[in-house]
């Protein structure tokens, strides 16, 4: 008789990274994070998120918690990653989306499950190569990204439906909202690292801005140029 191997990423039944732990997430999300789109629920269901972070910290993967993912980044808390993807999917026809903050890649897989076209910039090189080998080992083939400072958006591909911020800025930049397209909208937090940061959407309707306050988030700040 042989030993059953150990093989985490199709681990689909039992364990800390199983369909179990991912289940029990999923419900959380849904009652204590008021995650109401089953399409979203749906999604984070499925994308692996245990590939997304080191081997070592695999097993919290299916915590509701951010996690370290190297060079000081971290992978968003999978409640901010459900909200932020049911903000990109209240745009009627979130066609091609934009995202500033590649990091470990995970949002914008999630992202790539719900919307034909992904965007995504990120300025930290190893994050970026990391991030691009999940996308290929994954099959997931609608994601394009970047190695550039996100503060310049992507002007190559503008316009976008929604572009989404996943690091805090000090203010909106310019080039974010030059790149929306009419009707399109903008969700980024705004504020200082470790302090009072608020999520903002900006959306652009008949050439002019309209903003809206969704509230409290903590994210890691953006930073200029790229590394
Ligand atoms: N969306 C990511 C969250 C990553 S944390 C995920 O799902 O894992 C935020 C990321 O924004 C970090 O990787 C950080 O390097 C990146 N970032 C910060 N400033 C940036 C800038 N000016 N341009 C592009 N990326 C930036």
């Amino acid at each position: 008789m042989s030993l059953p191997l150990r093989h985490p990423v199709n681990d689909a039944g039992l364990g800390l990274t199983g369909q179990r732990a991912r289940d029990r997430l999923i419900q959380r999300l849904a009652s204590d994070g008021g995650i109401a789109d089953r399409r979203v629920l749906d999604t984070l269901r499925t994308v692996p998120r245990h590939l997304f972070v080191d081997e070592a910290i695999a097993s919290r993967a299916y915590e509701n918690v951010a996690l370290p993912i190297g060079n000081g980044q971290t992978i968003s808390q999978p409640l901010i990653v459900a909200r932020m993807t049911e903000l990109v999917l209240e745009h009627p026809a979130p066609n091609k989306v934009l995202e500033i903050g590649t990091g470990s890649g995970y949002q914008a897989a999630v992202l790539a499950a719900l919307v034909p076209q992904v965007y995504t910039v990120e300025r930290l090189e190893p994050l970026l190569r990391r991030a691009r080998r999940l996308f290929r080992q994954l099959g997931i083939g609608n994601i394009r990204s970047r190695h550039d400072d996100g503060r310049l958006g992507w002007p190559d591909q503008a316009p976008f439906d929604v572009v989404v911020v996943t690091a805090a800025a000090m203010t909106i930049e310019p080039a974010w909202l030059e790149q929306l397209a009419e009707g399109g909208m903008l969700i980024s937090p705004v504020g200082q690292a470790g302090g009072a940061q608020r999520l903002r959407r900006i959306r652009k309707l008949d050439g002019e801005a309209a903003e809206e306050d969704l509230g409290g988030v903590s994210f890691v700040p953006i930073l200029p140029g790229v590394g």
